[in-house]
């Protein structure tokens, strides 16, 4: 214990609320940023403030570091994609057929298997960035007692204090669990449980065609499962370009997914073994399993936070101001998912960094105007900038052009005989407005868009330069080749 803590000790803070939680024997350790929950937005936060020399405390109340992003989502769920798509030989089926499989029997310890290594090995990395670093991790559940100060409880129920001079609230979120859905682990699972499988079922149905459901819909459509997506409401992921929405569901509906969009779910019932979704349309679906997705909300309900003066609003979330990520309590951020929009891993990452700068007075450029989209279904879809709609709510006139991957000499190596990428372009500055992909390699091939994209560049940049070949980017010249024949050809 330091004397400054001593000096605490001895002179006690009226009672509040808070501290009857706190046995009085309890000491107080001091840091310069305490960050609550290590996911990206924590842990790039935590590793930016200890570069610039801080004492940087980050308290997780899993058993391993990485949250949300490294043990149950992002990385379970692209992991899981990747095993899907190597062991059914998906990439192959162009050139060998529907029937071409490279493992016949896929068993759910086949797709755990790599799962449970690639976190281990993502853990690990993590882990290590910390220990470089010099970050103090602590495990346990952390709440405010005041402004200044947080308790953290173990497992085992021990509790102990930590002072801090700026704060980062990066705890993140939770699937959302509606009282009257039956949720079992066994047939009705949430997002966390469904890569904790014990079985493949033969049916599925996914409730919320939001980006979760549809990617997770689409990996077991992969795996030969029967699936239909239940959808509220009459359209889906409604921020990708709408041309890019058609392509990717003609393919699904070409390999026999079912889709029951425009109307909502009465119940959800399990019987003999099966659910039944029951909907208001009066249809019903059947299925051996079911995956409810429909939603998450911020884990910050035990946090406290009357305590330092903040409140979240109906779905668990923290207000910030959009640049800093500073909360109405100016020593005090957020960042990641428990902040809202976009909640994604990406830019969960840049907003911890840019609190954790603001926070010790480091000046930041300002963010680009976009970012990208990525959305890891099957097949892949990835976008940046503005969709077509948007771009005519502008009233900005412009052209587009398309490219499909068949067209371009690695597609033929590939096989493939789907994808797509769409460029929209300004006609009167010839400027690169939006990229949209679907199909193989999308969110990779989407980083070029971006980059011409946020250096304000045009169509010649995509004309004059010379791409490597054979390659999917090959596809970027072909959409603006496409684009200068719409605006040009006599
Ligand atoms: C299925 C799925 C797939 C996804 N796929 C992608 C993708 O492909 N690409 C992408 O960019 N994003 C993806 N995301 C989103 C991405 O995972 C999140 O945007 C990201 O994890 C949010 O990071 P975060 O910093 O808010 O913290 P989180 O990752 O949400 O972690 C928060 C941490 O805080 C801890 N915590 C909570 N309360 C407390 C407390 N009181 N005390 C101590 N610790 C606490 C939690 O245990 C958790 O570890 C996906 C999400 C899901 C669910």
């Amino acid at each position: 214990m330091d004397m400054q803590d001593q000096a605490r000790l001895d002179d006690p803070a009226p009672a509040r609320p808070c501290d009857l939680l706190v046995p009085a024997s309890v000491a107080t350790q001091s840091f310069d940023f305490i960050v609550i929950g290590s996911g990206p937005s924590g842990r790039r936060a935590a590793i930016q403030a200890a570069k610039l020399g801080r004492r940087v405390l980050v308290v997780e109340r899993g058993r391993r570091v990485g949250g949300v992003s490294v043990h149950t989502g992002t990385i379970p769920s692209k992991t899981l994609r990747e095993t899907v798509l190597n062991l059914t030989g998906w990439r192959e089926r162009g050139f060998y057929g529907r029937a071409y499989r490279v493992k016949k029997d896929i068993s759910v310890k086949d797709l755990m298997a790599r799962l449970h290594m690639t976190l281990d090995h993502e853990v690990d990395v993590l882990e290590h960035q910390f220990a470089r670093n010099t970050v103090t991790q602590i495990c346990g559940t952390a709440m405010f007692l005041d402004p200044h100060r947080i308790s953290v409880t173990s497992d085992t129920g021990e509790v102990r204090v930590f002072e801090g001079d700026k704060f980062l609230i990066a705890v993140g979120t939770r699937p959302h669990r509606p009282k009257d859905v039956p949720f079992d682990g066994h047939h009705v699972l949430d997002s966390d449980e469904i890569i904790e499988l014990e079985r493949l079922p033969r049916s599925l149905t996914v409730i919320g065609a939001g980006v979760i459901g549809v990617e997770y819909a689409t990996i077991f459509s992969a795996l030969d499962v029967q699936v239909t997506l239940v959808e509220a409401r009459s359209s889906f992921l409604d921020f990708i370009d709408h041309e890019l929405i058609e392509d990717f569901l003609h393919q699904l509906r070409d390999r026999g997914m079912s889709f029951r969009f425009g109307s909502k779910v009465q119940r959800v019932e399990i019987q003999n073994g099966h659910t039944l979704t029951f909907l208001e349309s009066g249809r019903r679906v059947r299925s051996e399993m079911l995956l409810y997705a429909a939603g998450r909300e911020g884990v910050t309900d035990r946090l406290n936070l009357e305590a330092c003066g903040l409140s979240f609003d109906d779905r668990g979330r923290v207000k910030v101001d959009g640049k800093s990520f500073q909360t109405s309590i100016p020593h005090i951020y957020a960042a990641g998912d428990v902040v809202g929009f976009p909640s994604l891993a990406s830019t969960s990452m840049e907003q911890g960094r840019i609190a954790a700068c603001h926070a010790f007075g480091i000046p930041m450029p300002p963010a680009p105007e976009f970012f990208p989209y990525g959305i890891y279904a099957v097949p892949e879809m990835s976008t940046i900038g503005m969709t077509e709609e948007q771009v005519k709510q502008k009233h900005i006139a412009y052209e587009c052009g398309i490219a499909r991957f068949r067209e371009t000499s690695r597609g033929h190596i590939m096989g493939l005989s789907a994808g797509m990428m769409k460029m929209i372009f300004a006609l009167e500055t010839r400027k690169l407005l939006g990229v949209h992909i679907v199909g193989e390699g999308a969110t990779e091939l989407i980083h070029i868009g971006q980059a011409v994209l946020n250096l304000g560049g045009t169509l010649d940049y995509f004309i004059e330069n010379t791409f490597n070949y054979p390659t999917l980017a090959e596809a970027y010249k072909i959409a603006a080749l496409d684009a200068w024949n719409r605006m040009y050809r006599p």
